[in-house]
């Protein structure tokens, strides 16, 4: 099966690295996408899986503040991590863990490359390597990765990811080098 021109090699992305209008108010870089990773990643013959803004869908596109991009980026997003952490919040993220986890297991069932998972640094919800906690950028995860993570270790699937930033594209397009090579 599956011995069409399809190049079977899949990468997940955080949803605003294809959606910049899915961030919150005052962070966007682009007007539309991180236009260099994707080409690089579509160059690459890697296919994106766009994964769901946990944002948007738990609190909406203002994240229930509509003066949020009057505060320090940091100060935002640590209000916005602890709305995050609601009850209904951690409902949700987790029905969107077990929809990505549903499709990596189906690729990796039909013996496709699911190469990693491409997270947004700093966020509350997508930072792979650092996050926004007591009004500062720290070392960390944001909760969707955190969760994502820890499902798919009780699956014993064990993905690659890291975590760029919007403004820092040479660096970005390193770390996905990495990943894609492996
Ligand atoms: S980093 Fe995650 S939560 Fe934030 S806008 Fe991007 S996809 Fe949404």
């Amino acid at each position: 099966m599956y011995n069409d021109l399809r190049s079977k090699k899949i990468v997940l992305v955080s949803h605003c690295i294809l959606n910049q209008n899915a961030i919150s108010d005052g962070t966007a870089d682009y007007p539309a996408a991180l236009n260099k990773v994707v080409e690089y990643l579509l160059q690459s013959r890697v296919s994106i899986l766009q994964m769901p803004c946990p944002e948007l869908l738990c609190l909406g596109l203002d994240r229930e503040n509509i003066h949020g991009a009057e505060q320090p980026v940091v100060v935002e997003n640590t209000r916005i991590r602890q709305s995050m952490q609601r009850p209904a919040a951690i409902h949700l993220i987790n029905t969107l863990v077990q929809q990505m986890i549903f499709q990596i297991e189906e690729y990796i069932r039909n013996s496709f490359s699911v190469l990693g998972v491409i997270g947004m640094n700093r966020s509350p919800s997508c930072g792979v390597n650092t996050t926004s906690l007591n009004n500062q950028e720290v070392t960390g995860e944001g909760l969707f990765i955190k969760a994502l993570r820890e499902e798919l270790e009780k699956k014993d699937i064990h993905l690659k990811m890291i975590g760029i930033k919007g403004q820092q594209t040479e660096k970005a397009l390193k770390s996905i080098t990495e990943l894609l090579n492996g």
